[in-house]
């Protein structure tokens, strides 16, 4: 048996929605599954910050996805489960870009299906998170991996065992990058030692663009602001501000604050993040980048009313700069070690491309299914 859950026979690192995807995939198919995931809950960019005001007020905030499309008809036939599941919704905001010396442009009415998750944009991997089959071990960071006698060994912090499994899916970029190293005292990261050189190469080589999200809570609606999403384009630091009370599904209480999120620009994020601590940012050194993200908000909205609550948040490896998939890929597969890199670095930075990226994944162990049977019998 794996420390993992009971029998589980394969090991996915991170709950974000490529790594819930995959592992919902496989224990759908009966493959038993263990998700370890280092935050306090499942979701990674596609998360939802709660804050509780000092008056009791409940606050919440997609601060990393805003929406997603389901182009893709796979995807389209999960979204579909998840809307009947009532973890989301199809979202049609009103929408516009901003641009300096131009002012306000309304986007035209398009025929673009947006979705988000409901009641926040988590409750999707909190779904998929509790499916039968799919164990989650939240607050789990890996921080080894070790091939032995033809089973994964995972460790985590402080050496602790995590199980062996028959195999393994890695979705996070920064278990073959540097950062793992600063953000962990310095340990090697993971992937470098665990015997898969071509496909460390490859996820190591994936460089990140971070963003900061901005949260707001106004007493009153941004009546002055008649768009619920807004593509801030030649700005110095934003490039997005959206309402989120306006997405479905959200506390509409009369007299409720209203929440919006914002998102800096790459340039802006990248020159901060730089000159700012590479560990866990200081609640003072993200005061100063609230500060500039909410004078840049101003610029655009002026009339704007001092808001009740704003809080920055430093999305470090916020988009991976390049899609490394080859053309007919959409996950790493090394076939003679059962290992699977799949996240958005695959296909491009978005829910989508992360979704399509795990579900590969899982099909890549579908096909090694006798061999995981045969593993099983080993337990
Ligand atoms: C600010 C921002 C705005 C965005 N807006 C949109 C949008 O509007 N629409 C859209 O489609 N996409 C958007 N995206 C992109 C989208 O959020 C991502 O493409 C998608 O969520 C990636 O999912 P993932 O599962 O591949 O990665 P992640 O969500 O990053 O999941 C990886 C998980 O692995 C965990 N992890 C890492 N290391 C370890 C370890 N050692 N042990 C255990 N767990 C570990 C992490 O904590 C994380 O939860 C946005 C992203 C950002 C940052």
């Amino acid at each position: 048996m794996s420390a993992g859950g009971e029998h589980a026979q394969v090991a996915v690192i991170g709950a974000g929605v490529c790594g819930l995807s995959c592992a919902s995939a496989l224990a759908k198919a009966g493959v038993p599954v263990a998700v370890f995931e280092q935050a306090r809950g499942p979701g990674g960019r596609m998360s939802t910050r709660r804050q509780t005001l000092e008056t009791g007020e409940q606050l919440r905030f997609d601060h990393g996805a805003q929406y997603f499309s389901a182009k893709d008809l796979a995807v389209q036939a999960l979204v579909q489960e998840w809307v009947a599941a009532g973890v989301a919704a199809p979202w049609t905001p009103r929408l516009g870009t901003w641009e300096a010396g131009k002012g306000f442009v309304p986007e035209e009415a398009d025929s673009k299906v947006r979705y988000v998750g409901v009641p926040g944009m988590n409750a999707i991997c909190q779904h998929l998170s509790s499916q039968p089959g799919v164990s989650a071990r939240l607050g789990t960071a890996v921080t080894g991996l070790e091939w032995r006698d033809g089973r994964w060994l995972l460790t985590g912090k402080d050496g602790a065992a995590l199980g062996t499994y028959a195999a393994l899916v890695v979705t996070d970029k920064n278990l073959a990058s540097p950062r793992f190293s600063a953000l962990n005292a310095g340990l090697p990261p993971p992937l470098e030692s665990a015997g898969v050189p071509e496909l460390f190469a490859r996820v190591a080589a994936v460089s990140s663009i971070p963003s900061f999200a901005l949260m707001l809570a106004f007493k009153q609606p941004l009546t002055q602001l008649p768009f619920d999403g807004l593509d801030v384009r030649n700005h110095k630091t934003l490039v997005w501000a959206g309402r989120d009370s306006a997405k479905p599904g959200r506390l509409k209480e009369p007299g409720a604050p209203e929440c919006w999120v914002l998102h800096s620009n790459g340039d802006y994020a990248k020159r901060r993040v730089e000159e700012g601590p590479a560990g866990k940012p200081s609640a003072e050194w993200l005061g100063e980048i609230a500060e500039d993200m909410l004078a840049g908000f101003r610029e655009i909205v002026p009339e704007m009313p001092e808001p009740l609550f704003a809080r920055a948040h430093r999305w470090g490896g916020g988009f991976p700069a390049v899609a490394i998939a080859n053309p007919g890929e959409a996950c790493l597969w090394d076939e003679s070690k059962r290992v699977a890199a799949c996240g958005d670095y695959c296909l491009g930075p978005r829910v989508e491309s992360a979704i399509l990226s795990g579900l590969a994944a899982a099909n890549k162990i579908f096909a090694t299914r006798e061999l995981l049977t045969l593993s099983k019998a080993h337990l």
